[in-house]
């Protein structure tokens, strides 16, 4: 099987046309029409074996992931997901890997309801490279650098479940693993905090890591209440109260929203998001993110966060 028999077998049909796809996969650019009033929100994320995934690891799951986590990208900015590409690069063109592969990126491109339009396809080391496109109306995408000081930072459903998986191993129950492998892209919440939330940024290194790039960008500190962050039952089953902020802060792999917005949104945000959202603390004008224990103190956490080349 060449590069090109390839591509026609296990991606040119993927998904299922679209509309707005005036060209998709065969020429040398697709051609996408964007709807009137509306912005292009553009995001790449590459996912290399044994840096990201086992290259053992399940072709299911990698497909599945490797397009969960640029959703999560657009659903961070508020945008509405429509179309991906794929830069996927194989030793072999193994069909029993590729059909799972495929497998597992159509679940989560037809989830999502995004179609494949090109890619590229090259002969060495697994790696996957996949460039997500939406739409958002024009001037209305969340940024990281809107916070301001009073406003409450919450989060979309829990955290730590993915790092404690990964943890525990193949000893994980199932419904942790599926959050490590399968993680659900928060997009109905991104597009519902549109014009409400005032910074956003979605949880793939971990919470400290993460909100801190809200702090820098919006020229901001925070405090964060320990004793609120949300928890599985499986989490809070599992884990010693003594370990769990190492994971809920310092895990990476949460795919879940950190959001910034005026308190007195809040009532409103919880009925119109449709998933659990918890305050987790306040924005401040003082520099620097505090963890604060059940008593007031300051809780110091380590280094947070991956960072290539370090
Ligand atoms: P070019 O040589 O012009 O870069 P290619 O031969 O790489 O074109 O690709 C041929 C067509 O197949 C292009 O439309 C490209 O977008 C598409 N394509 C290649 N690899 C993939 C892939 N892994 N998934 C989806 N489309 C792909
Ligand atoms: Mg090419």
């Amino acid at each position: 099987m060449d590069e090109f028999e390839l591509i026609r077998r296990y991606f040119k049909t993927l998904t299922p046309p679209r509309r707005d796809v005036r060209l998709g996969i065969g020429d040398d650019a697709a051609l996408l029409k964007l709807p009137p009033g509306h912005e292009l929100a553009v995001t790449t994320d590459t996912l290399v074996a044994g840096r990201h995934f086992a290259e053992d690891a399940a072709p299911e799951g990698i497909g599945w992931k490797s397009l969960a986590v640029n959703l999560s990208d657009l659903a961070a900015m508020g945008a509405e997901p429509r179309w991906f590409t794929l830069a996927l690069t194989v030793r072999l063109a193994d069909p029993l890997w590729l059909q799972g592969f495929a497998a597992g990126l159509r679940a989560s491109a037809d989830a999502a309801q995004v179609t494949l339009v090109g890619g590229d396809t090259t002969q060495g080391p697994l790696s996957i490279t996949i460039t997500a496109m939406g739409v958002v109306p024009a001037g209305r995408a969340i940024r990281r650098s809107g916070a301001k000081p009073g406003d409450a930072i919450c989060v979309t459903g829990t955290l730590g479940d993915a790092a404690l998986a990964l943890e525990l191993g193949e000893q994980a129950p199932v419904t942790l693993k599926q959050r490590l492998h399968r993680p659900m892209p928060r997009l109905k919440a991104g597009r519902a905090l549109c014009g409400i939330a005032r910074a956003a940024i979605d949880l793939s290194d971990g919470l400290a890591g993460d909100l801190d790039h809200i702090l820098a960008a919006s020229g901001v500190g925070a405090d964060i209440h320990i004793p609120r962050l949300p928890a599985s039952m499986d989490f809070a089953t599992l884990v010693p109260p003594e370990s769990r902020l190492k994971l809920q802060v310092a895990g990476g792999d949460d795919y879940e929203l950190c959001f910034c917005l005026p308190p007195a949104q809040l009532k409103d945000v919880r009925r119109k998001l449709g998933v659990p959202v918890t305050e987790i603390g306040r924005i401040s004008k003082t520099k620097g993110l505090r963890f604060l224990d059940a008593s007031g103190k300051t809780v110091t956490v380590a280094p947070h966060g991956y960072r290539h080349f370090v």
